[in-house]
């Protein structure tokens, strides 16, 4: 199971530096298993990282099993684990476009594509934060338990799922997102969707998520 899941987590590091959501030795990915913590070392290259380089920490960061260090944001990935039984995995990446809307001031929590808001509810920007710091967690407590997705201004985005490719899909959608949005506001401003629509949208949110 361990092994297995050691190589979930570079597959997904190597399709985020293959996809450019991060660059070097940004970002970092963990997987939650029982009361471990499975999480990327610090400051190494993701399109280079292997299997025996994931440490193992428990539900309050102490490292068991492993070299160097755990991830400079590991209280970020624990904060999600805390707060959200539900979640079995974290991802956070640099991802070029989404943090571009950021230091552009577009707000993708803005109900524009339909897919966006059915899957996701919305995406919110939590407020700057020095990266590797407690001032992560503490910006992005507020969103954590209602989003999966969440860009951290000028930084990144991290987002959690029930599994490590599903936190990986959900940054995926989130770049092609704001990709779109970027290449319609070169056109003008974007055509908001009808408040009834939105509502409708809303509800097939809860329903997907359970909660409706
Ligand atoms: P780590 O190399 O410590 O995981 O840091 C990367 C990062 O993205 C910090 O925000
Ligand atoms: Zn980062």
């Amino acid at each position: 199971m361990k092994s297995r899941l050691k190589h979930e987590i570079v597959r997904v590091c190597r399709l985020l530096h293959k996809k450019n959501y991060l660059a070097a030795t940004d970002g970092n990915v963990s997987v939650r298993l029982k009361d471990r913590v499975l999480v990327t070392p610090s400051g190494v290259h993701k399109g280079l990282m292997e299997a025996d380089q994931i440490i193992t920490v428990d539900l309050t960061g102490r490292m068991l099993e492993g070299e160097g260090r755990p991830t400079s944001e590991i209280r970020l990935h624990l904060l999600a684990y805390e707060l959200r039984p539900d979640v079995g995995a974290v991802v956070h990446a640099h991802l070029p476009y989404a943090t571009a809307c950021t230091l552009a001031g577009i707000d993708l929590l803005e109900p524009i594509l339909p897919e966006v808001v059915i899957t996701l509810g919305g995406i919110p920007t939590a407020p700057y934060a020095t990266p590797g710091s407690a001032e992560v967690p503490a910006a992005v407590r507020e969103f954590i338990r209602e989003y999966d997705a969440i860009l951290l201004s000028r930084h990144g985005a991290m987002t959690m799922g029930r599994d490590v490719m599903d936190a990986y899909n959900k940054m995926e959608k989130l770049e092609h997102t704001a990709r779109v949005v970027l290449a319609a506001r070169l056109q003008g401003p974007l055509p908001p969707l009808p408040a009834a629509e939105v509502e409708k949208l809303r509800r097939l949110w809860k329903e997907y998520k359970g909660t409706g």
